[in-house]
């Protein structure tokens, strides 16, 4: 099947495909942004190159659906132009962004747990100072959010962001508010996140808060991720094999195995895995992976939580509402109104504290934030259970990033790593996943040498 055939139908047939063993200069594992960009860019250089993808559609952590009589994104949704990476494929696939609604009201819980309603520059002006004194000294820790383990960051790593927060003096209200900001940006609890997260998103908006806040959840794709990632698909030479889970990689002299699930094997010259770090587990590596590898897999990132779409009977006004970081869904806004029903979308930052099929237990979160709404259906996809990311957007544990960034972009021999989990700039974004696979196509092309 070509690269666009898998692109227009999603469907390849190559776990029941086995045969003789095919021999590429390149096999990309896996065909999310990091994946597409990789094989993109060594098939324009000339290199044979076959992409193998688990899944039965490209896109990986980004997958837009139609549900709830919308479509919907239940990966990765939010660019903006400050994530170049990001920018250059919206501009070269002719991408155009869409504002989310702007809230006409802000809600959370203030001292007490008692219910606020304000203006969305009321919130703000309470968040402010907090905010600010977190990252405060960004400019010495993090100078550069190209170069994330360069600056003061090492000696301070060990910090979770709950930490940070703790040791600022603050009202109980804005405590509280500010808390339920930042585990709406991590998507897990804020005592197993480290400070690192904070100061990156920080750094890569040139130190300001307001612009990192903006940057993370403001612009989505119009006509959806999934019709950028098929679009990108498309114009990959060389095959993209869907359906197609990889089981073991074997390096020997003169290159490397790869098996498949359905025991097709193919060798190659160089393999790319682009694994996250917490299903990485997921294929047998010989030799075995390295140390820094198969610590993180077992450690696993931070980031452990849910994103869930709701759907809601009638219209309403456009708000954006906080609970605490203790409910199953801390941050809750509307995205889409309409006459007769409005779809919200809600963060939690535990996967396992919402059932979406139960709708009362939704009802009761929803009201949480935003009593006065009645829950019609509701949706999701558990990335952290699924086993081919085991993980959201990734942030990343204490000490993980200043011990182990540097580390996981090392190739092992002819195996090599892009993932947005080992990107620089915007480790855990989109962007991070397309630097990844520039970076590692670029890497592999060098020790591979010219194609004639
Ligand atoms: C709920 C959610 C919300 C998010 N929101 C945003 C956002 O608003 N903005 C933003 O920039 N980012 C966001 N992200 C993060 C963003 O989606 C990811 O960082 C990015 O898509 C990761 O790309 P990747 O290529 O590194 O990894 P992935 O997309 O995970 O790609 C890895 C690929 O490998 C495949 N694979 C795994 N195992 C195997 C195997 N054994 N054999 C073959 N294939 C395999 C997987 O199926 C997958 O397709 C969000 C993510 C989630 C889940």
């Amino acid at each position: 099947m070509s690269n666009s055939d898998a692109a227009e139908t999603t469907a390849g047939n190559s776990e029941t495909a086995a045969g003789a063993a095919e021999t590429v200069d390149v096999v990309v594992i896996g065909a999310g942004f990091a994946g597409l960009i990789a094989s993109r860019e060594l098939g324009n250089a000339g290199y044979r190159v076959l992409t193998l993808e688990a899944r039965d559609r490209v896109g990986g952590r980004t997958w837009t659906d139609h549900r709830l009589d919308h479509d919907l994104e239940l990966g990765g949704t939010w660019v903006h132009w400050v994530q170049p990476h990001t920018w250059a494929e919206m501009t070269r696939y002719g991408r155009e962004i869409v504002r989310s609604p702007a809230a006409e009201e802000a809600r959370w819980l203030g001292a007490g747990g008692e219910r606020r309603v304000a203006s969305l520059d009321e919130f703000m002006a309470l968040i402010s100072p907090g905010q600010q004194r977190i990252i405060d000294d960004v400019r010495d820790i993090m100078p550069r959010g190209t170069e994330p383990t360069v600056g003061g960051i090492s000696a301070i790593d060990h910090l979770t962001i709950q930490q940070r927060i703790d040791s600022l003096e603050m009202s109980e209200e804005a405590r509280s508010a500010n808390e339920s900001v930042w585990v709406g940006h991590v998507n897990a609890p804020l005592d197993q996140t480290g400070i690192s997260s904070a100061y990156r998103w920080v750094s890569a908006t040139g130190g300001h808060w307001e612009l990192m806040h903006e940057a993370s959840a403001t612009y989505r794709v119009v006509g959806g991720m999934s019709e950028w990632t098929r679009l990108i698909a498309k114009s990959v030479p060389g095959e993209i094999r869907l359906n197609t889970r990889v089981t073991a990689v074997a390096q020997h002299p003169g290159g490397t195995t790869v098996t498949c699930a359905n025991g097709t094997q193919i060798n190659a010259r160089a393999v790319i895995s682009t694994l996250p770090a917490n299903a990485i587990g997921g294929i047998k590596f010989s030799p075995e992976l390295p140390a820094v590898w198969q610590r993180q897999f077992a450690e696993k990132v931070a980031s452990q939580g849910t994103k869930v779409w709701v759907k809601v009977r009638g219209s309403l006004p456009r708000f954006f509402g906080y609970a605490t970081p203790q409910h199953p869904l801390s941050v809750l806004k509307s995205e889409f109104v309409h006459d007769d029903f409005s779809i919200l979308v809600g963060f939690g930052p535990d996967h396992t504290a919402l059932d979406v099929s139960d709708l009362g237990a939704v009802q009761a979160a929803v009201d949480a934030i935003r009593p006065g709404l009645e829950v019609v259906d509701a949706t999701s996809h558990d990335w952290v259970a699924d086993p081919l990311s085991r993980n959201t957007w990734m942030t990343h544990r204490p000490g993980q990033l200043s011990r182990d960034l540097a580390e996981l972009q090392q190739p092992q021999g002819v195996l090599h790593f892009a993932t947005t989990d080992n990107a620089d700039l915007w480790g855990g974004f989109i962007d991070g996943a397309i630097e990844s696979g520039l970076r590692e196509a670029h890497t592999v092309a060098e020790a591979l040498g010219p194609q004639n």
